[in-house]
């Protein structure tokens, strides 16, 4: 079994994660409990950062919001400064799992799982956040962009903790919308899910940004730009010719790799049907505003 450690401070924090052989940050627990309780972790030491003051806040900045890894899923659903700054990653984080994951689940531990069907990345993906990770050496930011790597594998080093996620403000004129689908329950993990955001691109043009998630063994991003008088089906498929290459869906209990294919692309064209129209409506219809 793991030695647990309470940590009163960041650096306390840092230097128990620096010195343990195979030190890991305990966030929420969702995901670590239960990898303790099926006999597969292999940590050494788990540092809970609970105690740790100034983690659990959301903040506005002047580019958009501040973000503590100890905030709940939850928070970011309900948070009238989320809504109000970032109404995709509100939606988005209200579609993790069911309320009592979302109240209990930390954002830092969130993006900090690194699972490829991760509902939150795809906004965060969309919306070009950062994060920040703090050790003993000192901080650095990596774009959400470059976080994901490689198969259950994040920029996260040994010794370092996500201390922040720094969102942009999302646009006044962007269209947004963000589709899931789950195979087993509503409340499942996603078997396909895509994120779309559409803002101003260069003159006349519109930028439609797409994140995916379950598509691949990472999360995925892909961009591009169409005149900003295009009739919506050019943008759903010039969205499908964009995806169509990165997904390599991992079949599993919730499908095989065609079908999430297909899902997948049905994914991307709701998420840009909406978005597009959202755009073109003159201004966001936050989801807790839409009739569905
Ligand atoms: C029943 C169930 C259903 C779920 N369904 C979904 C779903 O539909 N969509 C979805 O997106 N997710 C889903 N999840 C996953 C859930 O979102 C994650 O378990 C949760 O977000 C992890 O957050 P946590 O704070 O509990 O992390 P923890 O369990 O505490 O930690 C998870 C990982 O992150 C690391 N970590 C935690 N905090 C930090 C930090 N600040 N810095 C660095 N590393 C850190 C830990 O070391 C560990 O490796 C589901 C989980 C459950 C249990």
């Amino acid at each position: 079994m793991p030695a647990y450690h309470y940590p009163d401070t960041l650096d306390e924090a840092c230097t128990i994660l620096a010195s343990g052989e195979d030190a890991m940050v305990y966030g929420g627990g969702t995901a670590v409990q239960i990898l303790v309780k099926q006999g597969v972790l292999f940590a050494s030491d788990l540092v809970d950062i609970g105690r740790i003051p100034g983690l659990g806040e959301i903040e506005r900045t002047s580019a958009g919001l501040r973000v503590g890894p100890l905030v709940t899923l939850r928070q970011m659903e309900t948070s009238p400064l989320v809504r109000e700054v970032a109404p995709l990653a509100a939606e988005v984080y209200g579609h993790v799992a069911n309320p009592r994951v979302r109240n209990t689940a930390s954002v830092g531990g969130n993006i900090a799982h690194g699972d490829y069907r991760l509902d939150p990345p795809t906004a965060l993906l969309v919306l070009a956040a950062t994060v920040e990770l703090t050790s003993s050496r000192g901080k650095r930011s990596v774009p959400v962009r470059e976080f994901f790597v490689d198969f259950q594998k994040t920029a996260v080093e040994p010794g370092e903790v996500i201390t922040a996620i720094e969102i942009p403000r999302q646009p006044e004129s962007a269209g947004a919308h963000f589709a899931k689908y789950s195979s087993l329950s509503a409340n499942d993990w996603p078997a396909a899910s895509a994120a779309a955001l559409i803002v101003d691109g260069s003159r006349n043009r519109r930028q439609v940004r797409l994140g995916l998630g379950a598509l691949s063994h990472i999360p995925l991003f892909t961009q591009f730009e169409v005149a900003a008088d295009s009739p919506v089906e050019d943008v759903v498929s010039a969205a499908k010719e964009a995806a169509t290459p990165l997904i390599d869906p991992i079949p599993d209990v919730r499908g095989g790799s065609e079908y999430k294919k297909r899902l997948g692309l049905v994914a991307v064209e709701e998420a840009v049907r909406f978005s597009w129209k959202e755009g073109h409506d003159g201004g966001r219809t936050p989801f807790w505003r839409r009739r569905r």
